[in-house]
């Protein structure tokens, strides 16, 4: 039998088939420049350094996802994304406070924005260097942009001062992040796009707040993400932070993938999920630049058997590793996950 590759054993864990191994994934695109005498700052300088960097990564350490490089708030300044009606001041992060602003307020459409054409590019680029990874995009949901217009603070407030406030602008940002995932979904060759909602956690926000003001605008988002996708494509969530009062809604989303963070239970998201979608998680990433050895291999060993050999689930940080993580913690994680991921 032919070795399956990354990409093989993603789509068959997702089909609920159960590949040769445990699935992992380790994302080091600038932690790897220094192998390529290069700096993190060529890595976030230059896209084309840091697809050279993340391709050549993905060679040198196992992983069966490749991350789709990009400069996230570069290329998707909020005045890009977003644009008065009547008014020709620009738009700025913490600037939205008043109805009438909302009310004044429309999506670019996406055939404007530009980071978009640059996001295909790179998918582009690294379906073609790496077709043997499942690759994997994050974009910007509604969880980023509304709170990034008002302010946190002022946009957890404002759920109480002033809901319909809040109502508005989530209907807006749902629609415009949707329309932009959309495009994404149906226009390249990535195999998993996951909606940051990074904010939506309860580290940030009341499990009230999120079952009124940003769950039924995900559970619209992602019903329509799915009807784009038909099937061919892993739709999936990423929040950071800590998540278990809120894990019945989100495992009743129409996602095929959720990325659960340190903080939060992967016990309880199997017991929430019940083999519906995958679960990426959920190692602690100051794990990789304080922890040793031996606390690695815990952590993995941890998960897998938390896992019980759910072939859905996926070995990982919940969110990004630190950029000061020595290389070799990596390779730690690495061979921990080849010992313990193993089919009986
Ligand atoms: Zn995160």
């Amino acid at each position: 039998m032919t070795a399956l590759s990354g990409k093989d054993r993603i789509m068959a864990a997702w089909k609920g088939e159960r590949p040769d191994r445990g699935l992992f994934n380790v994302d080091i695109g600038p932690h790897y420049s220094p192998k390529m005498n290069k700096t993190t700052n060529d890595y976030f300088g230059n896209i084309d350094t840091a697809i050279e960097i993340q391709v050549k990564s993905v060679a040198d350490f196992t992983s069966d996802i490749i991350t789709v490089p990009q400069n996230m708030f570069g290329w998707f300044p909020y005045k890009q994304l977003y644009r008065f009606k009547t008014r020709t001041d620009e738009m700025g992060d913490g600037k939205i406070k008043t109805m009438e602003q909302v009310e004044d307020m429309e999506a670019v459409p996406v055939s404007e924005i530009e980071g978009l054409k640059l996001l295909s590019r790179s998918i582009n680029k690294i379906a073609e260097l790496a077709p043997k990874h499942a690759s994997r995009v994050a974009v910007f949901g509604p969880m980023i942009d509304s709170p990034r217009m008002v302010g946190l603070e002022d946009w957890i407030a404002k759920t109480i001062e002033e809901p319909e406030f809040i109502h508005k602008l989530m209907r807006l940002t749902t629609d415009a992040a949707t329309a932009r995932a959309k495009e994404i979904i149906q226009n390249t060759p990535v195999n998993i796009v996951v909606v940051a909602d990074t904010f939506a956690s309860i580290s940030n926000i009341s499990p009230k707040i999120y079952k009124e003001f940003v769950f039924p605008y995900e559970m619209e988002m992602f019903s329509a993400l799915q009807k784009a996708a038909g099937g061919k494509k892993l739709v999936g969530l990423h929040i950071c932070g800590f998540v278990d009062p809120i894990m019945e809604e989100i495992a009743k989303l129409p996602i095929d993938w959720w990325e659960l963070d340190g903080p939060s239970s992967l016990q309880k998201s199997f017991e929430a999920t019940k083999g519906k979608m995958m679960v990426r998680g959920n190692v602690g990433g100051e794990i990789f630049s304080e922890g040793s050895k031996d606390q690695i291999y815990q952590a993995v060993k941890k998960c897998y058997e938390t896992a019980a050999g759910d072939p859905k689930y996926v070995c990982s940080t919940g969110c990004q590793i630190p950029l000061n993580a020595p290389l070799d913690q990596v390779r730690h994680f690495i061979d921990a996950a080849l010992q313990y991921g193993v089919r009986q």
